[in-house]
């Protein structure tokens, strides 16, 4: 592994160490958006850049933002970051591996002397993992001008509307066009793949290519919930018969459509709920939800064409009614940067590191980031590709040849950027 890197590899460790430290003890590791714990946790990342010699604020959409004022701020931005809140029982890297390296650029560029001619900005953004109120990417959204209105309204079991979650961290829901940004000139998050191509061809990074775009439909099936002991086979309208059939037509139209090669493609059911859910009825409603994720629209257009033909048909073999089959939210899939991965692989080939384009199959902030700004992702390999569980595992060495590879960017980005136009 690489021993010249240009930062603190233990330093940066020992961040991403300390704040797993703060985490549900009964659940390691969770730290959940607008949580106690999560607000803790900001302290502790708010003591950490300020050490750094950073000027710290929450923006009006909840976001920490570390600032380092360059030579020219006329320049503009260059922004680093990811999230610092976790899923139940989550890992300790995603996330906040990209926001411990936000900041450990930033102080490697003051140990090195070097005052850059950009703002330099590490960026925590407020719940990037799906919270309690329904919604992902909180921050992000409100970023990039995205959060509206109807989702500030959203609610949690309890009753808080996320307008008002939204204040008791810190944020602003009533200036929220305050948070939107137009100069921010570039964004770069570090986040473990969370997938195991770069562990199997031990590959020291990855320059992400897209991020996938996400839709999700809602299917239901209406039968009939009747006795099923006395009755015939023949006079069924077993609901849970077409949605198990469906979901062997979403397997199998993934499978065809992944087999093109050029393109991602992955559908999932995850979501089946049968009524009334007992050993003696026959279901008489059934409810999934479909995920389907690509790098490539028209992929998405196909499946939902063989999908809504095949699931009309396994419900009339059924004998039970389709009674929705609705588009439940669609996020396009996003595109990074062309220059800013060309810097990214660059820094890699300065440091001597391995890297491949991959594209990527979860959602990041960076996919919001790019609707204002050019924006790029690096992966480091993670153990068997595990996350979003506690065995999650990046090693120390892995997360610092990432970092390092963006702080070779910045520093080519801060010379080139708004220099030759
Ligand atoms: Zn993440």
């Amino acid at each position: 592994m690489k021993t010249n890197l240009p930062l603190d590899a233990d330093r940066l460790w020992a961040d991403v160490m300390a704040l797993a430290e703060i985490t549900d003890p009964q659940r390691p590791y969770t730290r959940r958006s607008f949580t106690a714990l999560f607000l803790e946790g900001r302290e502790w990342l708010v003591q950490r850049f300020n050490e750094a010699g950073l000027t710290t604020r929450i923006d009006t959409a909840g976001n920490l933002i570390g600032r380092m004022e360059g030579r020219n701020p006329a320049l503009g931005v260059i922004a680093i970051g990811s999230h610092s809140d976790t899923v139940p029982s989550g890992g300790r890297f995603d996330g906040i591996a990209g926001v411990a390296t936000g900041l450990e650029i930033v102080r490697a560029l003051r140990d090195s002397g070097v005052q850059p001619e950009h703002t330099i900005e590490v960026i925590d953004f407020l719940a990037e993992e799906p919270s309690e109120y329904g919604l992902s990417c909180v921050g992000s959204r409100g970023m990039t001008g995205s959060l509206d209105d109807k989702m500030l309204a959203l609610t949690e079991p309890g009753g808080e509307t996320l307008r008002d979650a939204l204040r008791r961290v810190g944020g602003d829901p009533d200036r929220l066009e305050l948070a939107k940004r137009d100069d921010i000139r570039a964004f770069l998050e570090l986040h473990i793949e969370q997938g195991i191509v770069l562990e199997s061809q031990s590959l020291d990074v990855g320059i992400v290519s897209s991020i996938v775009g996400i839709r999700r439909i809602e299917v239901i099936f209406q039968g009939e919930a009747d006795h099923a002991g006395t009755t015939p086979m023949a006079l069924r309208h077993d609901a849970l018969v077409a949605a198990a059939a469906t979901v062997s037509s979403v397997r199998r139209a993934a499978e065809q459509l992944a087999a093109g090669g050029a393109d991602y493609f992955v559908a999932t059911v995850g979501i089946l709920s049968v009524d009334p859910s007992a050993s003696n009825i026959v279901p008489g409603r059934c409810r999934l939800v479909i995920d389907a994720r690509t790098t490539q629209p028209a992929l998405t257009q196909r499946f939902v064409e063989i999908i809504d033909r095949e699931s009309t048909a396994h419900a009339m073999a059924a004998r039970v009614t389709r009674a929705t089959f609705a588009t439940l939210s669609d996020g396009p899939p996003v595109a990074c940067d062309p220059a800013l991965r060309t810097a990214l692989r660059e820094g890699a080939h300065d440091l001597g590191l391995s890297e491949i384009d991959l594209p990527s199959g979860a959602g990041h902030d960076a996919a919001f980031m790019s609707r204002i700004c050019p924006s790029a992702m690096i992966f480091v390999p993670c153990r068997a590709g595990k996350s979003h569980a506690p065995e999650e595992w990046a090693d120390r060495e892995a997360i610092a040849a990432g970092a390092a590879a963006i702080y070779q960017a910045v520093k080519a980005l801060d010379q080139s950027l708004g220099r030759n136009g």
